[in-house]
């Protein structure tokens, strides 16, 4: 991990610190720039090709092969000229014509030239003769363990046979004219662009800045919820390279290590939700993929939803409570499951909720123009399961629900994932507060939001005010960034 000390800047009272590794950023904009609930640290994230030699991961396979056929052909080669030169063990042999020189090999050949073929015998031109098994062991063991090696690069650099919507690409020549190639690439010719998400961590203390660690989440851009002090961030992981398990993956911030559980065996979407109140355990959702869907008169149908809640310090992974999700779409092209998110709370008597709401796109509005409509939320407390309508309630312009939390007040707190706003380096969310017993919503306290307004958010407000983050993206050529910098000034007096 590398580390940087932030310098300080005593006229304008402003913190500055570049992140590395900038070149490796793979899109144009900084994801976001996040302070931690507490104000001790920002998180800086941006789309990465984490790959150091990208060309030559994508060539493994074809490198793999050649050295297969090297070897191969090392071996046939060695055989053919063992058989078609055949020497008896102790003798001497011309090197080039393999002329038995009628002399024991330690012993020098009468004639100072081959009479065969006229090469000079002193020094190297003199080769002792081995038995056939000695000569197949010399020639073999290197080639066989060349073949070995080159098995070894290839096989690891596929896959076994997979679901067919992968694109076939190996061999690059083979693809195209074998149908039904058994093999998979693993390697990354056929994954031109492979995205992670970097997350740099800034703590903020009374003297500067300081890079804390990186964390490398998998995907373009997974959602990922960071503890209230800031010391863990985590997200859901659901891909091939889990096998498809579900899995909640958390990154120490202090520490700069990463762990994970599984939510299965059982398969399932997981989502990302939040943290308990007491900042031990995550909050995420499972659902359930063998829901039986049941359509309702809205053509929308309710799935469940498992709440579970996983110990960071233990790894222990407890479902809290069964929720509900919507779905819509139908037979034939079967559910699409929109949107939902869950919550703890310490309350005994509503232990977990959880939101399902639905995108709607409007068509008479521009392509980015779409929000979520919020329609149930489903208390799940010692006294049962609490459906509770929230038909009417919109939010405009978000994609995703981000994280959800129950606030002190006995509300559901929910962030939600807004659309890459006008400015090109810094995104937020809106939030929503939620009754849990009326269902009413209410937006978030004026104070916080009148003046920082999504859409002009250039200067992100640390959460008590008094400092603002400000993030500088150099370009020095098109699609490459030469310098990210990392800017905290005080907030202006206003
Ligand atoms: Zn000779």
């Amino acid at each position: 991990m590398s580390r940087a000390h932030g310098t300080e800047d005593p006229a304008a009272q402003a913190w500055s610190i570049d992140l590395p590794n900038a070149g490796s950023t793979r899109s144009t904009y900084i994801n976001e720039a996040r302070w931690s609930e507490d104000g001790s640290r920002l998180f800086v994230s941006r789309t990465v090709d984490p790959r150091a030699w990208p060309l030559l991961d994508a060539a493994r396979p074809d490198i793999g092969a050649l050295i297969i056929i090297f070897g191969v052909l090392a071996i046939l080669i060695g055989i053919a000229r063992i058989f078609r030169h055949p020497r008896t063990a102790g003798r001497s042999y011309c090197r080039r014509c393999n002329h038995d020189l009628n002399a024991v090999h330690s012993e020098r050949p009468s004639a100072l030239r081959c009479p065969e073929c006229g090469l000079s015998l002193d020094g190297r031109g003199v080769v002792r003769g081995f038995g056939r098994g000695l000569r197949l062991a010399r020639v073999g063991i290197p080639a066989l363990a060349t073949v070995a090696c080159g098995a070894t690069i290839f096989l690891t650099s596929i896959a076994p046979r997979q679901t067919p919507r992968l694109i076939q690409t190996w061999p690059v020549a083979a693809a195209s004219a074998v149908p039904n190639w058994p093999w998979w690439r693993r390697s990354t010719i056929d994954r031109p662009y492979q995205f992670d998400l970097r997350v740099d961590v800034i703590r903020v203390n009374a003297d500067g800045l300081r890079l804390e660690s990186t964390a490398l989440l998998p995907g373009w851009s997974p959602p990922w919820i960071a503890r209230p002090d800031g010391t863990t961030i985590a997200w859901t992981e659901h891909s091939e390279d889990t096998g498809w398990v579900p899995r909640v993956a958390w990154f120490d911030t202090v520490r700069g290590r990463g762990e994970s559980a599984d939510l299965g065996p059982a398969q399932g979407f997981p989502a990302i939700c939040g943290w308990s109140p007491d900042g031990r355990e995550i909050v995420a959702l499972l659902q359930d993929t063998g829901s039986d869907c049941r359509t309702r008169d809205d053509g929308s149908a309710i799935i469940d939803a498992d709440v579970m809640a996983i110990d960071t310090t233990t790894g222990t992974v407890r479902t809290v409570g069964r929720g509900r999700g919507r779905a819509t779409g139908g037979p034939p092209a079967g559910w699409m499951m929109c949107p939902a998110i869950a919550a703890l709370g310490t309350d005994p008597h509503a232990r977990a909720v959880t939101l399902a709401t639905e995108h709607e796109q409007h068509s008479s509005e521009r392509s980015t123009a779409g929000g979520l409509a919020l329609r149930e939320l489903t208390v799940i407390g010692d006294s049962g399961v609490q459906v509770i309508p929230l038909a009417g309630e919109w939010v405009e312009a978000s994609w995703g629900l981000h994280r959800a939390w129950i606030t002190t007040d006995g509300r559901l707190g929910v962030e939600f994932m807004a659309y890459p706003n006008t400015n090109p380096y810094l995104q937020g969310g809106p939030e929503r507060f939620i009754d849990l017993t009326s269902g009413a919503v209410s937006d978030p306290p004026l104070s916080t939001t009148a003046a920082y307004p999504a859409t002009s958010r250039t200067n992100a407000p640390s959460p008590d005010g008094s400092r603002h983050v400000r993030i500088e993206v150099d370009w020095s050529a098109p699609d490459t960034v030469s310098r990210i910098g990392v800017v905290v000034t005080p907030a202006p007096n206003e």
